[in-house]
């Protein structure tokens, strides 16, 4: 049956008129005529302003690990209203919920708490600048670290004309200040030997190399677990520190992270989104000698730090992912999804390839995945792009942005599956009925197999 968009369309023109493109965040504006407001979010699926069901697998970028609307952290978090709100005091359940922290990612000796990913993060950066009295560092290509000036920097890989030369470094946007590129390295994701030149020859002024161990914001492409382990080994040999951001994969791609994951153990980590499955909390946590010294010189705290609901919030989500099956079951329906479309696809000779881990995958139309920022240039993403616009047509709320990854969350069921496997099929053979005569010469990976 066909979607309505009339009550969507009414509210984006009502709201259009108080807010800057309609909503609260520029990612959520798709467009005058595809912007969609949500009623309410229940389980694995949200509802929208014209009553549209979505099985949705953004799941607000990954935070509703659980499903939303999860009764036993809601009922968590409404116990942790009855705190009373915030005090510009401490409250008990903070170190309950740093012990739990501590106990799933070793790394995290000590922690602080933030109200987002992009606090954590810039509190992670600040840290290392003052324990290592330095002021450079370096990020990889393809990342992304939230909305500060210091990390709003990206390779411009879609405009890049010279593969000699490299991409140009530009930002996020406009108003961040163009000093501060002076201040940052940025490396090709999963290549130790140009990270290496740059420690071997500026590490004295480097604090910290700023990675995500899987792309989140970058097709879910994951380090190589080689490559991780030489950025670590990297970061010791030259005295610097390694941040690990996960605040996507934190809690997410296993109890204790991809540390865990990979075997691998940061200096300092910024954990998110799955912390208090879509309570506003955030966490840094680190080796104890670095974390002393907040307080000791570095400023670190804000006015709803740690505020008592998201902290209930936080404590009952980590116990429920510590204690039952959620993360298995994730990886086990991310698997299953990618068996159910890899065979839609095989079946219609369309070469594919999945990326990062099965809780928070991309999907590529080429036989072999990306492994870094550079590689995805070449991935044509016509077939994407159009196939996105019929799944969310058909009530699959996939990224519309092909280098979102699509996540999972322990509410995702057997139903959820099915509805997603068939609507697959239907938009894939819509959108191979609709793609231009001569697709094939411009994506020959993708048409080789249907041509024959
Ligand atoms: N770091 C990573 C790896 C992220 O994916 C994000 C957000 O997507 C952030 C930091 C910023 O987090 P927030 O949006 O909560 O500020």
């Amino acid at each position: 049956m066909a979607r309505t968009m009339t009550r969507n369309h009414e509210h984006f023109r009502r709201a259009l008129q108080r807010l800057p493109l309609g909503v609260a965040s520029n990612f959520r504006y798709w467009g005058d005529e595809r912007t969609i407001y949500v009623k309410e979010g229940r389980g694995a699926r949200v509802t929208d302003l014209d009553g549209n069901v979505y099985v949705d697998y953004r799941m607000g970028y990954g935070p509703s690990i659980l499903g939303y609307a999860d009764p036993r952290v809601d009922a968590a978090a409404r116990e942790g209203m009855r705190v009373g709100g915030v005090f510009a005091l401490s409250t008990e359940r903070e170190y309950q919920v740093a012990e739990r922290i501590a106990a799933m990612v070793p790394a995290a000796e000590l922690v602080r708490f933030s109200n987002s990913g992009t606090e954590a993060v810039m509190a992670a950066l600040r840290l290392a600048r003052a324990y290592t009295r330095r002021d450079d560092y370096v990020i990889l290509e393809g990342s992304y670290h939230g909305l500060f000036d210091a990390a709003m920097w990206t390779a411009d890989m879609a405009n890049m004309t010279d593969p000699v030369k490299g991409p140009e470094i530009v930002t996020y946007g406009k108003g961040v200040p163009q000093l501060i590129r002076q201040l940052f390295w940025q490396v090709p994701y999963n290549d130790a030997n140009r990270l290496e030149t740059v420690l071997k020859a500026h590490a004295h002024n480097i604090a910290a190399v700023l990675i995500e161990p899987i792309l989140g914001n970058c097709c879910g492409i994951p380090s190589k677990p080689e490559f991780l382990r030489a950025v670590r080994e990297l970061c010791t040999r030259y005295g610097v520190l390694m941040i690990m951001d996960e605040v996507k994969t934190g809690f997410r791609v296993a109890r204790g992270g991809a540390q865990q994951l990979y075997g691998v153990r940061a200096d300092i980590c910024t954990m998110a989104k799955a912390v208090a499955n879509g309570y506003p909390i955030a966490a840094i946590g680190g080796r104890e000698e670095i974390m002393r010294k907040f307080g000791r010189g570095i400023a670190h705290g804000g006015t709803y730090t740690a505020q008592a609901m998201s902290l209930a919030a936080a404590e009952r989500t980590l116990t429920v992912l510590r204690d039952t099956s959620a993360l298995a079951d994730i990886a086990a329906y991310g698997t299953a999804m990618q068996k159910g479309m890899g065979r839609i696809l095989s079946a219609r000779g369309i070469p594919h390839s999945f990326t990062g881990h099965p809780s928070m995958s991309g999907l590529f139309f080429r036989e072999t995945p990306t492994t870094n920022h550079l590689d995805w240039k070449d991935i044509d993403y016509t077939f994407y792009d159009q196939l996105a616009g019929k799944l969310i047509a058909r009530g699959v709320m996939c990224e519309p942005d092909s280098r979102e990854p699509w996540f999972i969350s322990a509410a995702h069921d057997q139903s959820c599956l099915d509805e997603t496997l068939n609507v697959f099929e239907e938009a894939v053979d819509l959108t191979l009925g609709e793609l231009p005569a001569d697709h094939a010469n411009k994506t020959a990976p993708l048409m080789a197999g249907i041509s024959s």
